[in-house]
């Protein structure tokens, strides 16, 4: 983790798992990898708790590109119903082996944890994985990642209160409109400037994603941030993730509805959003900023 270069830190290799589409899928994800590596890409950081070990260890089979791969829990609806009543020290033991000893049926290691919460306020389920999940980053000194459309501040709150370091938590999609809770960007700025005055990290990725939050508010959003002094704690990824229909077509994320977001593959971040970052005025350090020194001070947080 000394030298990961150029980073994408919240993508997903893959966010299905169809063994009728498996060999189109990791034939999909391998092409894309490669075209990134292409561009300068170096690491790139899943965030599918729920995989398949084995596709990926075939997807990455002689690849140069670095991936590292999550332990933890998506959303409650995702989980397996005898998983849900499990204590929260049965949590954290599972995700402690994963990072340890490795993830099951492989000698690949998770490097990052992965928790997800959709409500304002924690659900007690919620609660017990991010407790679960703080209490693994203390054992074994992991960084955890969360999937925060809404709540950003109560989980920051519940993992602060177990134990967990500010520094090795990033919350990701804080820009979604639709999570506000009524408030204008510039309430939403300054709700996004407390967690970070917390010491953690916030995770942008809807460039191409107008429909969720404008370019326009996602640019201020993130200028605001920075105009306070906390830029060294914006990371800015992609997060791409795709289905493949019953005829076999892949679907990037939200192209069903919006043909553009066809677009949004590992490497739209040099189509794209490189492109937009400097016509609204970020100069290059501050670019190499939020894709290469803030990923590495991420993962050396303690
Ligand atoms: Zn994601």
């Amino acid at each position: 983790l000394d030298d990961l270069g150029f980073t994408l830190i919240h993508e997903h290799l893959l966010f299905q798992f169809n063994p009728v589409f498996r060999q189109k899928a990791i034939d999909f994800v391998r092409t894309e990898l490669l075209k990134y590596y292409n561009y300068g890409g170096r690491t790139l950081v899943d965030l599918t708790p729920f995989r398949h070990i084995d596709w990926y260890t075939e997807i990455a089979a002689g690849l140069a590109v670095n991936i590292v791969c999550c332990t933890g829990y998506y959303l409650k609806d995702w989980i397996p119903e005898p998983d849900l009543v499990l204590p929260q020290e049965t949590l954290t033991a599972r995700m402690c082996a994963e990072i340890t000893d490795g993830i099951v049926g492989s000698a690949v290691r998770a490097g990052i944890i992965k928790v997800a919460a959709d409500n304002v306020d924690l659900d007690p389920w919620e609660r017990k994985v991010f407790c679960a999940a703080a209490k693994a980053q203390q054992r074994t000194g992991t960084p955890i990642a969360t999937h925060a459309c809404r709540g950003a501040r109560d989980q920051q709150r519940v993992l602060l209160d177990a134990g967990a370091d500010p520094a090795g938590i990033f919350f990701s999609h804080v820009e979604a409109e639709f999570g506000w809770e009524g408030r204008n960007v510039r309430e939403e700025a300054k709700y996004l400037g407390e967690i970070v005055a917390r010491g953690s990290r916030l995770l942008f990725n809807n460039f191409g994603f107008d429909f969720d939050t404008s370019l326009e508010n996602l640019v201020f959003l993130i200028k605001a941030l920075s105009d306070q002094g906390y830029q060294d704690q914006i990371l800015i990824s992609i997060d791409m993730n795709f289905q493949i229909d019953a005829s076999g077509k892949i679907i990037l994320e939200a192209a069903d509805r919006h043909p553009e977001c066809a677009e949004r593959v590992y490497s739209y971040v040099f189509d794209a959003v490189i492109p937009v970052l400097e016509r609204e005025g970020f100069s290059g350090s501050e670019i190499r900023r939020f894709f290469i020194d803030n990923p590495a001070d991420f993962f050396r947080f303690k």
